[in-house]
């Protein structure tokens, strides 16, 4: 398949500047915590029960001062749907993901979910509802029962080996010598990249959030651990709000909305079948 993205380097830098400054889980949500009360508004709102409506209100953008990064972004992806973001390197899709997770705010425009301006709700709950699984997995250096419980802190070690199962990472651990306690260095060295990643979807699995963000992996991964991977993430998408960085034909046909950027806009939208009817820039990507 065609590489038209890079991975999410805010979002990973972001991630990488936390887990290599703490050693511990409970430590790395400490630092998240402290930072995030410092900075609600007075009257945020705490969602709970959250649905994972999102909607984009004409969001624009910039990095810097001068020039939009990305203007005109106007969408909605309701319950349970799965947008695809397409488009060449620099076209913005991370800057989406950017924005919709708050790592940024929008110089204009609004962002909702569930009706509610991403402004007014507590970070904690904004966090709360939404995982990443991204294509380099945010390992920090602990056991693999460590790395996974990072997805919620109170979950029981019943509860990490359940969500192993159902992101087919439980049979590969179990034939570590030390299974679950084995230790991973701060970029899970001793593991394979697909199995990184399959960590990373037990990790989702076990936060159970309503939005999900997804950037799927170019490096190559051998067919058997791909298919894992496939049939893991399609249990853990179901049901959720998923937002995908895709790489693959097979993910973006099942899109119900795909999102195709250039230049920071959104300059066709539809279903795979609907884009390539269209004959547009879409189609001409996948000509390439
Ligand atoms: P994509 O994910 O589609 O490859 P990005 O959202 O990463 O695109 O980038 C959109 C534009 O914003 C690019 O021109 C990129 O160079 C720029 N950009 C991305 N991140 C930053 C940043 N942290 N600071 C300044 N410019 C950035």
């Amino acid at each position: 398949a065609r590489q038209f993205t890079r991975p999410l380097n805010d979002l990973a830098n972001q991630f990488n500047t936390l887990l290599s400054a703490v050693a511990g889980a409970e430590r790395v949500f400490e630092v998240l915590d402290e930072k995030e009360e410092r900075t609600d508004e007075m009257d945020a709102i705490t969602l709970t029960d959250v649905k994972g409506n999102v909607e984009f209100r004409n969001v624009a953008f910039s990095y810097e001062d001068e020039g939009d990064t990305v203007r005109n972004l106007s969408f909605k992806a309701n319950q349970g749907e799965m947008i695809a973001l397409v488009g060449p390197t620099g076209a913005g899709k991370s800057t989406v993901i950017n924005l919709l997770s708050r790592f940024y705010d929008p110089d204009s425009g609004e962002i909702l979910i569930d009706g509610y301006d991403n402004k007014k709700i507590t970070r904690e709950s904004l966090r709360m509802s939404m995982a990443f699984v991204l294509q380099d997995s945010y390992l920090f250096k602990g056991t693999i029962r460590e790395n996974i419980r990072y997805g919620r802190l109170d979950a029981t070690d019943e509860e990490i080996e359940e969500a192993a199962k159902k992101a087919n990472a439980h049979s590969f651990i179990e034939k570590l010598p030390l299974k679950y306690d084995t230790v991973l260095e701060q970029d899970g060295s001793g593991i394979s990249h697909g199995q990184k990643q399959l960590l990373s979807i037990a990790r989702a699995i076990l936060a159970d959030p309503k939005i999900l963000i997804l950037d799927e992996a170019t490096s190559s991964i051998d067919t058997i651990t791909e298919l894992a991977i496939q049939e893991a993430l399609d249990q853990l998408m179901e049901g959720r709000t998923s937002f995908v960085i895709a790489h693959r034909l097979n993910t973006i046909q099942k899109a119900d909305q795909i999102l195709v950027l250039k230049d920071g806009e959104i300059i066709e939208r539809g279903t795979h079948q609907s884009l390539m009817d269209d004959k547009g820039f879409y189609y001409k990507l996948y000509n390439h």
